[in-house]
């Protein structure tokens, strides 16, 4: 047993003995390896599991590794995996350009086993350190995960289950725009069936706990899109836009 035992990483990389090399070390330290050869297997992967971090090659036979982590950083459910890009690479610019599309670290080839593994490592300890966050406040509203209560400028305020776990996803996801569709992947979860108007009867619920304290601004309808919950609102207006 390690402390990495049935952590999950999904590597994406074409060379075989790359990622051989790769899945060997990994598999050594106890982590569940899932593998991609190319951006539509790594797609594929991403939709059926739930890897806890992503090995990214720059180069791909059908795409570059760049898009793919651009449209993880859109996707509201899959955005803040924790990425390491590979690549043969090593020029200023194209560092630049890696950690521009989002990725968090960024290794050169020859890969380095202990480097990644002190690199995996950090990496895990950051997302970690941030799901294991038991307080969020944003003012007037504070959260606590851990009693699952919420104050409301230190007023105890009585939280339906499912409001709590929207409120949880918007405070920790603000000044966003989500569709109905991806509150309902994120906050009910993908494979659950539920009306799209279930959202909205949750919002309202949500909005009326809120009003008292003139915070049911914050959650804004933006029309023929979504939900925003807007986290800087002066006189009933968001500064940011
Ligand atoms: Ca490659």
């Amino acid at each position: 047993m390690t402390k990495y035992m049935g952590i999950q990483i999904l590597l994406v990389e074409d060379e075989e003995p790359i990622r051989e090399m790769i899945r060997f070390a990994l598999s050594r330290e106890g982590f569940d390896l899932l593998e991609a050869g190319d951006v539509q297997t790594a797609r594929n992967q991403l939709a059926d599991h739930k890897p806890e971090l992503l090995i990214v090659d720059w180069m791909l036979p059908d795409s570059s590794g760049v898009e793919l982590i651009r449209g993880l950083r859109r996707d509201p459910v899959k955005q803040e995996l924790p990425v390491i890009m590979l690549t043969a690479r090593s020029k200023e610019s194209d560092k630049v350009q890696g950690l521009d599309s989002g990725a968090d670290d960024y290794m050169t080839k020859p890969v380095a086993i202990r480097e990644l593994l002190a690199r995996i490592n950090a990496l895990l300890r950051r997302s970690q350190g941030h799901q294991s966050t038991d307080v969020i406040f944003i003012d007037p509203l504070t959260l606590d995960l851990a009693s699952h209560r919420l104050l409301i400028n230190n007023e105890n305020v009585h939280i339906g289950q499912t409001e709590f776990r929207l409120l949880n996803f918007f405070m920790t996801h603000p000044d966003r725009v989500y569709s109905r569709t991806q509150l309902l992947d994120f906050v009910w979860g993908q494979n659950v069936y539920v009306e799209e108007r279930t959202v909205d009867v949750h919002i309202l619920r949500l909005r009326k706990l809120l009003k008292p304290f003139g915070a049911d601004k914050m959650l804004q309808t933006v029309r023929s899109a979504g939900y925003r919950f807007a986290k800087q609102v002066i006189n009933g207006k968001n500064i940011n836009g």
